[in-house]
């Protein structure tokens, strides 16, 4: 994606790659900011429990480099195992999985089913039925927002005639806006069956750590001189609270969904911008589009990320990304149709498009990489364009109303009706049904 002023970019090294010790074993560890040093054991569970031909075939087609990126050598594909480098400063110390011989029907070692592992739904109208789904509202949103960079105003008098001022409008934060649509959604998705958890549920961290809390690591990160402080350098500041809200709140949401919640499915609520130069005299961009993300698309310097790789590798071995692929091209199919926009098309080589879906885009951002299942990350409506703008700033009324000249329902109903038509139409395609019959199959 190109710069946003509201950048989606929540992969993006914050700050300069860290070299944590590791007292324990004299290692050296080359981590992702806040990255954890990783425990290669973690994958003994996997020893056999995958071909070469699917391993291959997902490494090559979803994991591996971005556009015009040779093979990562940390990631040897041999015969009948693939050898992993441990520790990217230490490439002799290396980690070997070996391939299953023929397909296997054990089922990974993962916590999330997958559509055909759940029980038959009990009920027609309920193709959700007893699927776990934790809705993700991006960001924190409220005091927040601003901090966030996730705070827009398009002030009165940008738009028409400039001796005319528009009326005045309410400032948008994206973290308040998808906590609403999330609302609505969860309770769409009960009735659809579902059993629903918000990750977040206000407009508070989820982390109990705040900014200061990262003063000391920010200022290792950042070579910042030792008399520098949050209040005599703004630059220190900025690297502490975008390694709290950037990294530390998407590790925690990480630890309540996969310790906590250990869901078959995460919804990230999000709605994109483009760039809009100075947000002092802020005005509406011509472009309004929607695309939607899951994990992939690692480039060479992200698999050379210790922690990094090794998660790469779980979502490999757990079989996430089939999964997620194809309930994403379903639903995002049905949500373009629902809310009539264009597909977004990336310009940079950080994503890459699935072959299923012209909205959907495989990128390595923290949360689809940390969520240890199926994730899908919404990505729509621009927030600068001005009909969406028009529609926030209308906020959510009942029934139709006339916007720039048509009748449309509220933006935060559309939304949530759109992620829950698509999430039914995909489990009533593909689940099985009443008495166990065949996908598909009617009682
Ligand atoms: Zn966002």
């Amino acid at each position: 994606m190109k710069r946003l002023l509201i950048p989606a970019v929540l992969a993006a090294p914050l700050v300069a790659p860290t070299a944590a010790g590791d007292t324990t074993t004299g290692s050296i560890a080359h981590l992702s900011p806040l990255g954890e040093t990783p425990d290669w054991s973690r994958l003994d569970p996997y020893q056999r429990g995958i071909t070469k031909p699917d391993f291959l075939h997902q490494w090559q087609s979803n994991y591996d480099g971005s556009q015009g990126t040779p093979p990562s050598p940390l990631v040897t594909i041999l015969e009948d195992r693939v050898r992993i480098v441990k520790c990217f400063k230490r490439p002799d110390d290396v980690y070997e999985l070996f391939f299953a011989t023929s397909p296997g029907s054990a089922r990974p070692s993962r916590f999330w089913r997958s559509v055909q592992e759940l029980p038959p739904a009990r009920s027609p109208d309920q193709p959700l039925d007893g699927l776990r789904i934790a809705i993700d509202p991006g960001h924190i949103g409220g005091d927040w927002a601003k901090m966030e960079h996730r705070w827009f105003h398009i002030l009165s008098g940008v738009t028409g005639d400039p001796k005319e001022p528009a009326p005045a409008t309410l400032p948008v934060k994206e973290g308040d806006v998808v906590l609403q649509v999330a609302r609505r959604l969860e309770a769409k998705l009960v009735r659809l069956g579902a059993k629903v958890v918000l990750v977040r549920s206000q407009a508070t961290p989820v982390t109990s750590k705040r900014p200061p809390d990262f003063l000391e690591t920010a200022r290792i990160a950042g070579n910042f001189p030792s008399d520098a402080t949050f209040e005599n350098s703004p630059a220190l500041a900025s690297t502490a609270e975008r390694l709290f809200y950037l990294s530390e709140e998407i590790r925690a949401r990480s630890r309540k969904i996969n310790q906590t919640l250990r869901p078959d499915l995460v919804l990230c609520l999000h709605v994109n911008a483009e760039p809009w130069g100075d947000p002092e005299h802020a005005a509406f961009v011509p472009s309004n589009h929607f695309h939607l993300l899951i994990n992939g698309n690692y480039s060479a310097g992200e698999i050379a990320f210790d922690d990094q790789r090794l998660e790469l590798l779980l979502r490999l071995l757990q079989g996430i990304h089939p999964e997620e692929l194809a309930m994403s091209a379903t639903v995002a199919g049905v949500m373009a149709e629902s809310i009539a926009l264009p597909p977004y098309t990336y310009t940079t080589p950080n994503a890459r498009r699935t072959p299923l879906s012209e909205y959907v885009w495989s990128r390595n951002l923290l949360a689809t990489r940390l969520y240890a299942c199926p994730v899908l990350f919404f990505e729509p409506y621009v927030m600068n364009h001005e009909l969406t703008y028009t529609r926030v700033q209308a906020g959510a009324y009942e029934g139709k109303r006339e916007i720039l000249g048509e009748a449309r329902v509220n933006l935060f109903e559309e939304y949530a009706n759109a992620v829950a038509e698509g999430l039914e139409a995909y489990f009533r395609n593909h689940r099985r049904q009443f008495s166990g019959g065949p996908p598909g199959s009617q009682p």
